[in-house]
């Protein structure tokens, strides 16, 4: 019989790996809790036109990344490639948006992408949608948001925020045309990708990563001579605010984000410490997309983060979050064993946060040692012959340079408490 694989672009996210995950996400939590937001959970599938209609059908995205598939009902469906379009959708469906909102939302999003580091088929997202509030200050929030996550994972250090403004939707549509006449006077230069999107999608060439595309928009009309006072302005006082916070930024004027959405503030936190998959972060104002769902027109501004790329930048980085038991229980026979079951069921009782692994499968004295060394346990707990007779337990440090101890039940629990505190501290 053949084994069977996950599906290509499809990753097992294994237990050496998983504490670095949980590490992300609950400081994640903590994060969004502090400044008040609350989570939203969504269907992984949604109908294929919502992502059609909102993503824009000229993106790469809706063109050739859905998973999309008839159901038996003959309806398209689509696993979802991005979460914005479903938190709008559930926000006007239950009128989440008759006041201001902050949400977030965390799982696994999908695209048909050629599968590299940093780029998978499935992969995972922190999402975060803000509804109701207009102007900058919310743009602002977000990213100061964003930088007490890194720092709080210890990644502030190697990201730069890009920043950019591509004004109203007017502003935006004059500025295309001026661009894609500019570019047609120059279409047989451009790389493929480029001379096709130049009648889909213009703005999308802007970032495109060939380099003789890139010096024929050296000389292209730039966005910031199309642009509207209000989004102007509505830029201006974000940069004012991020100065007032020391948030350092970059404009990139080149910036324009793949997705048809947005308006005025258009972001990105980027890395040089990944290849090619530099953006581990990207966001924007999207405030026309609540009304185009049904919903009375309301502000909208939010972004969304790859958590398999900060998972990598925080390996890059030799950041571990792996947390090793504090205790490993071995036991000399069948007697002993039950004994030790009970004690530690009623360590882990009274101490809840310490980690107590008891072993399991028997074996001499010498292979369990091994075992609870390999756990990298701090402590091993002896219950032999010797302890059973005595009512005392024995225990061997494993790591620290430390006397080995043998102690009555109390001076056990004045030790665990002692070492409980420690963990905690820690
Ligand atoms: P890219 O230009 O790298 O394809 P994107 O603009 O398509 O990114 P967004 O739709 O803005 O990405 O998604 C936000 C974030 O989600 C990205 O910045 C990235 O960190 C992550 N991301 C997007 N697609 C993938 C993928 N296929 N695999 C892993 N992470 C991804
Ligand atoms: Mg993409």
């Amino acid at each position: 019989m053949s084994q069977y694989r996950a599906i290509r672009g499809m990753v097992d996210v294994l237990p050496d790996e998983t504490p670095l995950w949980q590490m992300l996400e609950q400081t994640a939590r903590d994060v969004l809790a502090a400044h008040g937001y609350a989570e939203i959970r969504t269907p992984i599938v949604e109908s294929t036109e919502l992502f059609a209609r909102s993503i824009g059908e000229v993106t790469d995205i809706v063109e050739k990344e859905m998973y999309s598939f008839p159901d038996r009902n003959d309806e398209s469906l689509s696993l979802r490639p991005e979460g914005t379009a479903s938190t709008v959708r559930a926000a006007v469906q239950h009128n989440l948006v008759q006041s201001p909102q902050r949400v977030w939302y965390m799982g696994p999003m999908f695209r048909y992408e050629r599968p590299q580091k940093g780029r998978q088929r499935q992969f995972h997202q922190l999402g975060v949608e803000t509804f109701g509030v207009a102007g900058p200050e919310q743009d602002a929030e977000l990213l100061l948001m964003c930088r007490q996550w890194w720092t709080r994972l210890g990644i502030n250090d190697v990201l730069t925020l890009e920043l950019n403004t591509i004004g109203s939707p007017e502003a935006r549509a004059s500025y295309k045309a001026a661009l894609t006449e500019y570019l047609r006077d120059h279409f047989d230069s451009l790389d493929e990708d480029s001379q096709r999107r130049l009648d889909t999608n213009p703005l999308r060439i802007l970032d495109s990563k060939s380099t003789s595309t890139q010096s024929i928009l050296d000389g292209a009309p730039s966005m910031a001579d199309y642009l509207d006072e209000e989004s102007k302005s509505h830029h201006e006082r974000l940069c004012q605010l991020l100065d007032m916070a020391g948030l350092a930024y970059t404009i990139n004027p080149r910036l324009v984000r793949g997705l048809d959405y947005y308006n005025k503030t258009v972001f990105e936190w980027t890395t040089d410490q990944l290849g090619a998959q530099a953006t581990v972060c990207g966001g924007g104002r999207y405030d026309m997309m609540v009304n185009q769902f049904g919903g009375k027109a309301t502000p909208a501004s939010g972004f969304a983060a790859g958590l398999e790329r900060l998972v990598l930048l925080m390996q890059t980085l030799n950041l571990d979050a792996a947390s090793n038991p504090d205790l490993y229980i071995v036991s000399s026979n069948e007697n002993a064993f039950g004994q030790a079951m009970l004690e530690a069921d009623r360590i882990r009782a009274e101490f809840p946060g310490l980690g107590v692994v008891q072993h399991l499968g028997g074996g001499s004295f010498k292979s369990q040692f091994k075992r609870a060394d390999k756990s990298g346990a701090a402590w091993a707990m002896v219950f032999g012959d010797e302890e059973m007779v005595s009512g005392k337990v024995t225990l061997k440090p494993l790591r620290a340079n430390e006397e080995q101890m043998t102690l009555s039940r109390e001076e056990l629990d004045t030790f665990l408490s002692q070492l409980e505190q420690l963990t905690n501290e820690y």
